[in-house]
């Protein structure tokens, strides 16, 4: 099977009815980059920086930071990469941090990813040098994780600006193009969504978390790993209603949680308007077979149907639709 799906990396996920969905994959490692090549896929939709950090016994250098992102970039070629800051603290614990090894009695919902980056000023400094450096002539897409109100959003922003900025003032080359975008990971933020739009560049949907905050049920504990389905009406009908706002601002939206990787939830988010994933290497092929065999009119029109009336299961109506399809 690995085999088949191989021998077809190349051909591109269009649709029957003739959409070009963007397949990318996530990413944390510099071997990872291999995984583009061997999948066919269009890029790097979440490059994972904590990885870095957290497989080192001591923070990473500025300078062994963007040696590694300068080299991701080139690895990855004339393929997009999108750098997402530091997602520590919480579960992912940083003992020679100031403050990293606390313990929280919520740690999914605690002092981490943007909110530990913004009070530990200096880390996140040294990261956006690094990754303006490491891009120096070519185009960079940064994105933070867990932003909640707009105003995190915009002190990142300018943090990574003012890194720019200090580099082009001494004549220092900087990037052709730096692209913002933000993580919709906490539900509040969907609130405040249009406050922020017309700032953003894209917007990236981590249904990982996202859903775990949505229904109230850590993703970590396995007594409530089966109990809430991403093919739920609640997740559902709140991706579309984000999809919609972001395509009418022109802002471009994709999922970059492991539910795009799985082929019926994959399916599930084209038919309520995603046209971009970022999912595991290994989901890219199943993943892209299905979309050559989807007709996206018909998925949009079944997912329609299905979420203004939900049936106790969609699950199953779904995967009822997928076989009538032939997917
Ligand atoms: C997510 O929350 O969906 C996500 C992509 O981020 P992570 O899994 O790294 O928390
Ligand atoms: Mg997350």
């Amino acid at each position: 099977l690995r085999a088949h799906y191989a021998a077809q990396r190349n051909l591109p996920p269009v649709t029957k009815d003739g959409e070009r969905i963007m397949v990318m994959v996530n990413a944390g490692l510099r071997d990872d980059v291999a995984a583009l090549a061997a999948t066919g896929a269009d890029g790097i939709g979440l490059f994972r920086t904590e990885f870095q950090f957290l497989v080192s016994a001591t923070l990473p250098r500025r300078e062994s930071q963007t040696r590694l992102y300068r080299s991701v970039l080139e690895a990855a070629g004339d393929k997009p990469v999108v750098f997402r800051t530091v997602d520590v603290g919480g579960d992912k614990q940083l003992p020679y941090l100031d403050g990293g090894d606390e313990r929280e009695e919520n740690p999914a919902m605690g002092w981490r990813a943007l909110r530990l980056a913004l009070d530990r000023g200096a880390l996140m400094k040294a990261q956006a040098r690094a990754l303006v450096e490491a891009a120096a002539g070519r185009e960079l897409d940064i994105m933070f994780p867990m932003v909640s109100e707009p105003w995190e959003f915009d002190e990142a922003k300018a943090l990574v600006e003012a890194q720019r900025a200090w580099l082009a003032e001494r004549k220092k080359m900087v990037p052709r193009a730096v692209r913002y975008g933000c993580m919709l990971e906490v539900p509040a933020l969907a609130e405040t969504l249009d406050l922020l739009l017309p700032k953003l560049d894209f917007v990236s949907i981590g249904t990982n978390d996202l859903t775990q905050f949505l229904f109230a049920a850590d993703r970590s504990n396995p007594r409530l790993a089966e109990r809430y389905d991403w093919l739920s009406p609640a997740i559902l009908r709140f991706l579309r209603r984000v999809v919609a706002q972001c395509d009418a601002a022109g802002v471009r939206v994709g999922v970059c949680g492991e539910m795009g990787g799985r082929t019926l939830e994959a399916l599930a988010l084209i038919g309520i308007g995603l046209k971009r994933l970022s999912i595991t290497p290994a989901a890219v092929g199943p993943v892209k077979a299905m979309i050559r065999s989807l007709d996206r009119g018909a998925a949009m029109a079944e997912l329609d149907r299905l979420l203004a009336a939900p049936p106790p299961n969609l699950r199953a109506a779904l995967a009822d639709f997928a076989e009538r399809q032939g997917v």
